[in-house]
């Protein structure tokens, strides 16, 4: 991360939309933006799958459910926030991660530039990958700001993205989670 370069180029765009970036109201603006993309992206460059840290021995193969992580990214279409909630299913093969860990393969891989349907997909590979598992289902739902306060101007709009791997891919077993996380299939 460079700030030095964010801090030139948000000068740069508020002079390209007609501002004055020497206006004094505007002064900490670039120092502000260079900070909350430090944040946003701080995840590119690091391994989801390593963020799975240690993993312990299975002692059940039945599903690994966390409903309800909380998720910030930033649209790569237009850098604008989508935020809402993944959801984290898994059938366990040898292989657990700490629960916590599944939280942070979701936070490394929201922060950065990304699309809500490849976010969803490499969420799920991360976790096949790192944990071999039977089968992974990842299902997010976001509000999308590039969608609420332009173009189609739709504030209440829920875009929800589905990923399946292994077992999961068929219908019965996924339709078991999907109830459980009583959401649609
Ligand atoms: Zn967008």
């Amino acid at each position: 991360m460079q700030p030095d370069r964010i801090r030139n180029a948000v000068r740069e765009l508020l002079a390209a939309i007609g501002e004055d970036p020497d206006r004094p109201e505007l002064a900490q603006t670039p120092d502000k933006v260079a900070e909350a993309y430090a944040a946003f992206f701080r995840g590119i460059g690091q391994d989801p799958v390593a963020s799975l840290g240690e993993t312990f021995p299975a002692e059940s193969d039945e599903a690994v459910i966390l409903k309800d992580i909380e998720l910030v990214s930033i649209c790569e279409h237009h850098l604008l926030p989508f935020t809402g909630h993944a959801h984290i299913a898994y059938l366990p093969s040898d292989r657990v991660a700490g629960l916590g860990r599944l939280a942070n393969v979701v936070e490394i891989l929201a922060a950065r530039p990304q699309l809500q349907e490849n976010l969803t997909a490499q969420i799920a590979d991360a976790i096949e990958q790192g944990l071999d598992a039977n089968g992974v289902l990842v299902v997010i739902e976001a509000r999308h700001q590039c969608v609420a306060s332009r173009g189609a101007r739709q504030p209440e709009v829920n875009t929800i993205t589905v990923a399946s791997r292994g077992r999961y891919q068929d219908v019965t077993y996924r339709q078991e989670v999907m109830s459980l996380l009583s959401l649609r299939n």
